[in-house]
């Protein structure tokens, strides 16, 4: 909440204070956007609009700006007070970081760094980052606490690792205070329908399975089925975006009244195959959904759930979207709307 200012019991002047969200065009950045708002935050958004939308946020100052051009993060720290940052801006495709892990130090690793850098200089000491379940690698025990082993097993959770250890190290030298969220499966969109999940390319399960429903590809891969699972199929913990942004302006809350820097997990803490988002998907969209059976794709553990209970327990967060038809509901009414998503 922003501050408010009692002067003489008479009039009360409401200090809004500004974020500079990183990366706000995006799929959770721009859900994150939209929630600060509704929050009464100011919100100043860079992003370098290659993944990002321009039009998945509204009433914001946007800068087209990238985290390798340190003079131009100058600029906008120069030109704008900046409370706090949210830093969601990465490269994030998995198969695509195994392939040209160069672009991903650069883009998630030194961009990251520049962010820092100007930060310390402008004295701007808040940051929420945008991390990950790649960091925990294959799990040995599910659910998956904080606690967890983190040996990623591909590039993507290696450069999130590497930027979490960053943090850790600049909170020592320069009393940096972070919140570290380790997403595992976002999905979904604003209840309102006028944003959601618009990847180019897509490679996540729930959009391409809808995008398979609106006839816009002729059928859903189903990446292996001889998993040591209930149906054989991969299970995964889908969150919903809302509930992500929910974390980040609690984690926000928490860093201005003074928490010290930590990490949190952030899933509903259920699993569900692969072959039960597909069902779940028909029933949402109330036709059949073709689906054929495919290879195991690389890399794929046969279960990620988490374990939330630490930031339900210190920030008292807690999941509105347990349901997984819910969920599916939200981002059908996206991309039914929005079959060409924003575009752009
Ligand atoms: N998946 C699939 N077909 C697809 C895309 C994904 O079977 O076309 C599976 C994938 O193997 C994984 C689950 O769906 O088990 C979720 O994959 P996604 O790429 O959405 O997220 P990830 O778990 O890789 O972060």
């Amino acid at each position: 909440m922003p501050f408010a200012v009692d002067f003489n019991e008479k009039v009360v002047e409401v200090i809004k204070l500004n974020i500079l969200v990183c990366g706000g065009a995006g799929y959770i950045g721009s859900h994150t956007v939209k929630k600060l708002l509704e929050n009464n935050y100011d919100v100043t958004v860079l992003d370098n609009l290659e993944k990002g939308h321009e039009h998945s946020v509204k009433d914001v100052s946007l800068f087209n700006v990238n985290l390798l051009n340190k003079d131009n993060i100058d600029k906008i720290f120069i030109n704008t007070k900046i409370d706090a940052v949210m830093h969601f801006a990465a490269n994030s495709i998995v198969g695509e970081s195994m392939e040209r892990p160069e672009v991903y130090y650069n883009n998630n690793v030194v961009g990251t760094l520049n962010l820092l850098e100007i930060m310390q200089k402008h004295t701007v000491s808040k940051l929420i980052f945008s991390s990950t379940a790649a960091v925990y690698g294959a799990p040995k025990e599910i659910p998956i606490t904080e606690n967890h082993p983190k040996e990623p097993t591909n590039c993507y959770g290696a450069t999130k690792l590497a930027v979490e250890s960053m943090l850790n190290w600049f909170s020592h030298a320069y009393g940096l205070n972070y919140v570290s969220l380790r997403y595992f499966n976002a999905a979904g969109a604003s209840k309102q329908g006028d944003i959601g999940e618009d990847h180019e390319p897509e490679t996540h399960l729930i959009p391409l399975v809808l995008r398979t429903a609106l006839g816009l590809r002729p059928e859903i891969k189903i990446f292996g089925t001889d998993y040591s699972t209930p149906d054989g199929t991969c299970v995964r913990d889908y969150i919903h975006v809302d509930d992500l942004a929910d974390a980040h302006v609690l984690s926000l809350e928490y860093l201005l009244k003074g928490g010290h820097s930590t990490v949190f997990n952030l899933g509903n803490g259920k699993g569900f195959s692969v072959l039960e988002v597909i069902n779940t998907a028909q029933r949402v969209v109330g036709k059949p959904i073709q689906r054929v059976y495919a290879e195991r794709r690389s890399g794929d553990p046969a279960v990620l759930v988490a374990s939330s209970d630490k930031i339900k327990k210190e920030l008292g967060w807690t999941p509105k979207y347990t349901d997984l038809y819910k969920i599916i509901e939200t981002a059908w009414n996206w991309h039914n709307k929005h079959p060409n998503g924003f575009g752009d």
